[in-house]
């Protein structure tokens, strides 16, 4: 487009099937086009409260979440920082990429680290977080990791949690959206998610969800967060204090207008049956890529609804074959950098379809002599 500023835009860009973010559908991407609105007043404050109530209801949380600018990782600094003080101890299971991330989110809080290995593609053993959990005051658990495609049993470790008087923080970022974890029921006390994975919403928001025990925790600190902005009191003062404009920052209205109109989209057809189609969905790519010859990297039983990871000798030769296909997936990430594929399904390009194309373009990567099925 002449006169466009900014760097040519490659004529043909490919398809998202990447662990994240996803493609936006349609409607979504039109909210997200619309002119700018003013982050305060009637109008804006009833598109917030609107989302804020879907939202909430989406995550099982009758405490209204926070929407917080900023990355998943945002939400996971300020999770940590406002549920814990320094020289506290934490137990972090080493799920992969993002288990690490928490370990040292938690380190740079200043928090005692107490890790658990995982054996890769394994979920969380709830046993072995009971051997050493006495005297930590928290949990801090990855439910999905995206590095692995491992859901992870945070109800059970949750229950593990609450035996020992800890309190269970859970990195949702990856589920919520594809799996069915309701905040409440399963007594969660802090859950971080973002909007540009299962939410299928543009990135750039955080969200944090307290559960019933997070309040408590959060009032009994013996001194407040040193941070502002990520000091959730500053988010509540402005909720309590300033209702025509209930935040303490100017916020990304057109990215609340579009994550609004997904979660219309997800109640609209139910997040039951949305998360029941994506979990057949992942079961086809699944098997799909089994058939030629990539095993899964999760072990039965555990393997996530929103991405996909496989083992394969050779995963920048299956990514190539199928960029030139038009989709772009991704490769591993610690711990299974260099040995896997990742697909994600989310957003505009989670159909059959789609999936179909992946799969044919695996094939044609692997040749006429890939290994057959064991
Ligand atoms: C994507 C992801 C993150 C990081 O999210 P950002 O929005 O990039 O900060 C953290 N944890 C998990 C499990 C993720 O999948």
């Amino acid at each position: 487009m002449p006169g466009t500023a900014g760097p040519a835009v490659p004529p043909e860009l490919p398809e998202l099937m990447i662990a994240g973010p996803g493609e936006l559908h349609e409607a979504d991407l039109e909210a997200l086009a619309g002119q700018v609105i003013a982050h305060f007043g009637d109008f804006w404050t009833a598109i917030l409260e609107e989302t804020l109530a879907r939202l909430g209801r989406l995550l099982g949380a009758a405490q209204s979440p926070y929407l917080i600018p900023g990355a998943g990782s945002t939400c996971l600094d300020a999770a940590v920082l406002n549920m814990f003080e320094p020289g506290q101890r934490v137990v972090v299971p080493n799920t992969g990429f993002f288990g690490v991330r928490l370990i040292e989110i938690a380190t740079s809080h200043r928090l005692q680290v107490v890790e658990v290995p995982v054996e890769v593609g394994a979920p969380v053993d709830p046993e072995r977080l009971a051997d050493v959990i006495g005297g930590a005051d928290g949990v801090l658990v990855t439910h999905v990791e995206t590095s692995t495609g491992v859901r992870h049993p945070v109800e059970a470790i949750a229950r593990i949690a609450h035996d020992a008087g800890a309190v269970c923080v859970v990195d949702g970022i990856s589920s919520v959206g594809g799996e069915l974890l309701d905040v409440d029921a399963a007594g969660i006390e802090l859950l971080v998610t973002a909007t540009q994975k299962g939410l299928e919403a543009p990135p750039g928001l955080g969200v944090i969800a307290l559960g019933p025990g997070g309040r408590e925790r959060i009032e009994a600190r013996s001194r407040r967060p040193e941070s502002w902005y990520l000091d959730l009191h500053t988010w509540d003062w402005y909720r309590a204090n300033w209702s025509w404009h209930p935040h303490p920052v100017t916020m990304p209205v057109n990215l609340v207008r579009s994550l609004l109109s997904s979660l219309q989209r997800i109640d609209r057809a139910g997040l039951r049956e949305c998360v029941g189609r994506r979990a057949d969905l992942a079961k086809r790519c699944r098997e799909g890529l089994r058939q030629l010859g990539l095993e899964p990297v999760p072990q039965a039983g555990c393997e996530a609804n929103l991405v996909v990871a496989a083992w394969t000798d050779d995963p920048s030769k299956v990514q190539r074959s199928l960029l030139e296909r038009g989709i772009m997936i991704s490769g591993g990430l610690q711990p299974t950098y260099g040995k896997a594929i990742r697909v994600g399904l989310m957003g505009r390009t989670a159909t059959t379809e789609m999936v179909d194309r992946v799969l044919e373009g695996v094939a044609a990567s692997l040749g006429p002599d890939r290994p057959a099925r064991r």
